[in-house]
């Protein structure tokens, strides 16, 4: 059917103020989802404006790491997200038909919910947005690279080099995008003795610097490595229920590395 004209895409227009990263990664796991969730909260409780949208519908877990269990609401033709710790948060899983799962929708479907989600929430002045990809190369980083031209790519990573591999991969999409890469975040990163002072590599070594210098060669411009985010129980425990630990334990180190990441965007 016909359906009008579409609605404009408020951060899409030229002289937009608000500043778009899309969080990608090459696989799932890799903590992609919690370390948009904390950095979301540090920006905002450092005062800025922050929206976060969950593309990902695989995971769809930010509204659980929020602490989000309502649904948007309509008022007239626009939707209202809900709020958590000062941040407004729409995920595809709120949209979700009943009886139909996300996983299953293709291209086109996901080109409709991610304009949807970024033309018909009422957003307000944001400072901030952060998008939540799914893992991979998949359609959606296609859609918001064409509908958001602007928008910055944050690639997480854990240190194994498989995951560094298809890490460089899902980044190297910009090169056909023409996006700009923020920089690479390696998750992870290492476990901390909780005997000694030994960094234990769970994961092993080096990942987070081989995406930023691969990233950088293909693109022919430096991409950063802005950090490394240990492992954290606690980090996990807060995503359980809600409660970012950038917000709940700022002073562990994981918590005082993704404010530092996020401070310096
Ligand atoms: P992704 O979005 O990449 O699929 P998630 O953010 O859902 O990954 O993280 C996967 C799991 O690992 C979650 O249970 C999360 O709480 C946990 N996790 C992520 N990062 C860390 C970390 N630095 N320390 C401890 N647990 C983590």
């Amino acid at each position: 059917g016909n359906r009008g004209p579409e609605k404009e895409i408020p951060f899409a227009k030229p002289g937009s103020l608000t500043r778009v990263f899309a969080v990608a990664s090459g696989k799932g796991g890799v903590g992609k989802s919690s370390v948009t969730v904390n950095l979301a909260a540090a920006m905002a409780s450092s005062g800025l404006k922050v929206g976060v949208v969950d593309a990902d519908i695989y995971g769809h877990s930010v509204p659980r790491m929020l602490g989000v269990s309502e649904r948007p609401t309509k008022v007239e033709d626009m939707i209202m997200p809900p709020v958590a710790h000062d941040i407004k948060v729409i995920s595809v899983g709120m949209f979700k038909p009943p009886g139909n799962d996300p996983v299953v929708w293709r291209g086109p479907m996901l080109d409709r919910a991610l304009h949807q989600f970024l033309a018909d929430v009422y957003w307000g002045d944001l400072d901030v947005l952060l998008m939540d990809l799914p893992p991979g190369t998949g359609d959606i980083a296609i859609s918001v690279a064409q509908r958001m031209p602007g928008a910055e790519i944050l690639v997480v990573t854990t240190p194994q080099q498989a995951a560094a591999e298809v890490a460089e991969r899902a980044g190297s999409i910009a090169t056909q995008t023409h996006q700009q890469i923020a920089g690479v975040i390696e998750n992870m990163a290492w476990l901390p003795c909780p005997h000694c002072d030994e960094r234990i590599a769970v994961f092993g070594e080096g990942g987070g610097q081989a995406v930023a210098d691969g990233l950088t060669r293909v693109l022919g411009t430096r991409v950063p490595l802005l950090g490394q985010v240990p492992i954290d129980l606690r980090l996990r425990e807060g995503g359980d229920e809600g409660k970012p630990l950038v917000l709940t334990d700022p002073d562990s180190p994981a918590a005082a590395e993704l404010r530092r990441i996020a401070d310096g965007l």
